[in-house]
């Protein structure tokens, strides 16, 4: 593609998406897409020949629109939101146009720095702990998602629980390796993980793809708000201890996927300390709340937490993907993931004056994710950003005092930030009725979830064009829709 072409469709990619916000509100927001409906349209072969751009450009709408779901529609209520904004849209479009791989500090200094900056100016405005801080013994990493950030610090806690961080003498002593646990004459204890059974299903996968046996995850149940149980936490780490394991790690959660529920992590905190467990805190959806200092209590206890993550991706009008992950002692994290073979041999590396974020992630090549964040924080600035945090946690607030002025809907959850959960009275298979006649009509967007073991409708608020009346208006359809299939 010449530069001139490449001007002229930038430009009208750049219109296209201009106006896609407003274009979105009038989409279905579930694609009404069949199984294989757009395979059908494509050619069984790549082409030959090049094709001019304005064909392809073409098949954006003729193609691609009717397979999408709007996640940016004012009206997706289903899963957790997945922002996007101008700046950010404009950063993702430097990153790729730059074109650079930031694996090192070396291969693009700017890559390197701008991301721990960012990531010191998160931890600021969420009020995190300082030790999360580059200036302190621990600091920030942006990876791909929250999922990639629970398995890294599971691998950072295994790394310190079994090897300490300072007597590692080399390869060949590595306990990792099963062959030589095997054949060491001292049995090395079982590691336990701990979460609850509200917890990301990305803490089980975490434990899969470390390899350590899903027996060895212990999975404490919850309390009637879904928070973690602490007398079940207490007593399985009584158990595992006097079974002769070794409790290492355990991920807490603020903001549950299912219901936004918040464990007890000051007493969690306290227990993990006691028994020298790794606490890992997921936020990655209510993270973004910490912004505001009003809903900060939620977070007490994080500065005993080894680590934290959260995602910009999800609530802070920042496209996937972005997800910030914060560790108090960064050591055990490069301690676990640095390899260094000859050919990433650099000076500066070996200066130890640099930070190189391939020792802090799963993959060597990494995206130039801080732009979109740096481009964000500076057009909205943080008071915006409260602000905008704030109308769509009052707009769940909102829709909470509707449902419970309703004669047929209660509320099965705390409405503590964005998320409401509720369900009809008339049971289980009306509520599922319900769900798809609503997300079948296209006005609306919802999801569900099992609650107490009952199905539970959940309208989940934060896309980044939902105003106060696309919830009155929900309300109003859902209401409808209940009292037609009612008779
Ligand atoms: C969304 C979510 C995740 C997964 O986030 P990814 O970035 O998609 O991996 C993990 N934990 C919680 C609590 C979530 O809400």
């Amino acid at each position: 593609m010449s530069p001139e072409e490449f001007r002229k469709w930038g430009y009208a990619m750049i219109d296209w998406l201009a106006d896609y916000p407003e274009r979105v509100e009038r989409l279905p927001v579930l694609s009404p897409s069949a199984p294989g409906d757009l395979r059908k349209t494509l050619p069984n072969q790549a082409p030959e020949q090049g094709e001019d751009f304005s064909q392809i450009f073409a098949d954006i709408d003729r193609l691609i629109v009717p397979g999408i779901t709007h996640w940016q529609s004012p009206n997706f209520f289903a899963y957790f939101p997945a922002n996007t904004s101008g700046p950010s849209i404009l950063g993702e479009l430097l990153a790729s146009g730059l074109g650079i791989q930031g694996m090192l500090w070396a291969t693009s200094p700017a890559c390197t720095e701008l991301e721990t900056h960012m990531l010191d100016w998160l931890a600021d405005l969420c009020a995190l702990p300082q030790a999360y801080k580059s200036t302190g013994t621990g600091g920030g990493v942006l990876l791909d998602s929250a999922s990639s950030a629970t398995l890294c610090a599971l691998l950072a806690a295994r790394e310190k629980a079994t090897l300490g961080n300072t007597n590692r003498s080399g390869l060949h002593q590595n306990p990792r390796n099963q062959d030589l646990v095997l054949s060491t004459p001292h049995r090395i204890p079982k590691l336990i993980a701990y979460t609850s059974d509200q917890a990301h299903s990305s803490v089980l996968k975490a434990v899969r793809i470390a390899g350590i046996g899903e027996d060895q995850l212990r999975i404490i149940p919850s309390d009637s708000q879904h928070r973690m149980d602490l007398h079940a936490l207490k007593a399985a780490i009584t158990h595992d201890l006097q079974a002769g394991h070794l409790p290492f790690f355990l991920t807490a959660t603020i903001g549950t996927t299912s219901s936004m529920a918040v464990d007890p992590i000051q007493e969690i905190a306290a227990l993990c300390d006691q028994h020298s467990i790794w606490l890992h805190v997921d936020s990655a959806m209510a993270g973004s709340a910490a912004l505001c200092p009003e809903y900060r209590h939620h977070f007490m206890g994080l500065d005993q937490a080894q680590s934290y993550t959260f995602n910009p991706h999800k609530w802070l009008l920042t496209n996937f993907d972005c997800n910030c992950f914060y560790i108090s002692e960064r050591q055990a994290l490069t301690s676990a993931l640095s390899i260094l073979p000859e050919y990433l041999r650099t000076p500066s590396s070996e200066s130890g004056e640099v930070i190189d974020y391939r020792d802090w992630q799963i993959p060597l090549g990494r995206r130039f994710r801080s732009l979109k964040l740096w481009f964000v924080l500076r057009s909205y600035g943080a008071e915006k950003l409260r602000e905008y945090l704030r109308a769509h946690m009052e707009m769940a607030k909102r829709f909470s005092t509707l449902v419970r002025t309703s004669q047929d809907f209660i509320l099965v959850a705390p409405v503590d930030f964005s998320l409401v959960c509720f369900r009809h009275q008339a049971g289980d298979a009306f509520n599922e009725k319900l769900l798809n006649t609503l997300n079948q009509n296209g006005k609306l967007y919802l999801s569900h979830t099992k609650l107490d073991d009952r199905y539970t409708l959940r309208l989940s608020i934060g896309a980044a064009q939902t105003q106060v009346h696309h919830i009155e208006t929900a309300w109003q359809v859902i209401l409808e829709t209940a009292q037609r299939l009612e008779h």
